[in-house]
């Protein structure tokens, strides 16, 4: 699977100097070149090329593998959002590719005003096991004095280990996610600040000027990675906790994640706009990368199966988070019902060897880095 690495680079203060001319200049150019393409509304790349490259040459001595990246990033960005205008920082990242950079396992020559620049880097084991097949592409970026190559590396997948029992995990109605030990994974403050999302959301909503338009949107990105951190906090926690008590993890396929329940309006509001996919795709991937096995099971009727005595009705769900079952009257949060019966669906996919389940799941879900 794909995965960024950091490399620690090792400047004098001469190459510093160097890099960090290069990275203004680069910077620059990036704004001039944005602001060409909003003034003139230009989204394709070769009419935009067409505007600006010789200019941007001639004004900021770049070269011309690093121009033709700035056009191709601030026309990425423009068809993003054609309603602001991006502003690019003094010393942001600089995108290279193959052909203005070149990175071998302790030493790297990239591209500067003042022609290629060869530098040592300043690796790690646990780095250079995974340095054998490095994608196309690297950014430079700069922290508290230091510069970085950020590289993606195809890492080979860990190896999975035989779990001993399965977590099972139930992705929300009333909570984002609940799992068969009844640990239910959601915030106070989450809650809280999505609310807070949502009351401005729903005051903009009613003010059609172009400001409150702006504003809409700028606040749509920011939930999106408020949602997008939680999301990352949460796969975590699941992750950690099945690989340190050598579990499988329990998964629900995708396809009833927010039909099986006919969900109350507030309900809705509340939940439908999680990033659901995002956080089971967030599930996937780590666990993929820590070995940690996962089984995906059948969703049908998880929370509507008593786990005591297996009756199935869609009344033994007497509201979102009560289930009571008809026939023996067991009485239970209804999520983590949920995450009990596909913790056992889980379960019995497997041939079971006194207490190890033998792992046979092989991943078949495209997993998106
Ligand atoms: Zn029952």
């Amino acid at each position: 699977m794909l995965q960024s690495l950091m490399l620690r680079l090792e400047t004098t203060d001469a190459d510093k100097s160097r890099l960090l001319k290069t990275m203004k200049m680069y910077n620059e150019a990036c704004n001039f070149v944005t602001e060409k393409a909003y003034s003139l509304k230009l989204a394709n790349k070769y009419k935009l090329h067409k505007e600006v490259y010789q200019e941007t040459r001639r004004r900021f001595g770049l070269s011309s593998q690093l121009v033709v990246r700035i056009i191709g990033k601030v026309v990425e960005a423009y068809r993003r959002d054609k309603t602001i205008q991006p502003s690019f920082k003094q010393f942001g990242a600089i995108q290279y590719d193959q052909r203005n950079s070149r990175v071998m396992i302790d030493k790297v020559s990239i591209m500067t005003l003042q022609g290629r620049l060869r530098l040592a880097t300043r690796i790690g084991e646990y780095q250079k096991a995974r340095f054998d097949r490095v994608q196309g592409q690297c950014d430079l970026i700069y922290r508290n004095g230091v510069f970085y190559l950020i590289v993606v590396v195809d890492a080979p997948d860990k190896s999975e280990y035989d779990p001993i029992g399965v977590l099972g995990i139930d992705l929300g109605i009333e909570n984002i996610a609940v799992d068969s030990d009844r640990q239910i994974f959601e915030s106070k403050k989450v809650e809280n600040t999505r609310q807070r999302y949502s009351r401005l959301r729903s005051t903009l909503q009613h003010v059609a000027t172009k400001s409150a338009k702006r504003k809409l949107k700028k606040l749509s990105g920011k939930e999106r990675r408020f949602k997008k951190d939680i999301n990352h906090v949460i796969s975590k926690a699941i992750i950690s906790k099945a690989k340190g008590t050598a579990r499988a993890i329990g998964i629900e396929n995708l396809k009833h994640i927010r039909s099986r329940v006919t969900v109350r309006r507030s309900q809705r509001d509340r939940h439908s706009k999680w990033a659901f996919g995002e956080l089971r795709n967030f599930v996937t991937y780590k666990a993929k990368r820590e070995g940690v096995p996962l089984m995906v099971v059948n969703s049908k009727n998880t929370s509507r199966e008593c786990p005591e005595c297996q009756y199935i009705d869609k009344r033994n769900r007497k509201t979102q988070n009560q289930f009571e079952c008809l026939q023996c009257g067991y009485k239970e949060m209804a999520d983590y019902v949920a995450a009990v019966n596909i913790a056992a669906r889980a379960a019995v996919k497997q041939p079971v060897v006194g207490e190890t389940l033998i792992s046979t799941y092989k991943p078949t879900e495209f997993i998106r880095w």
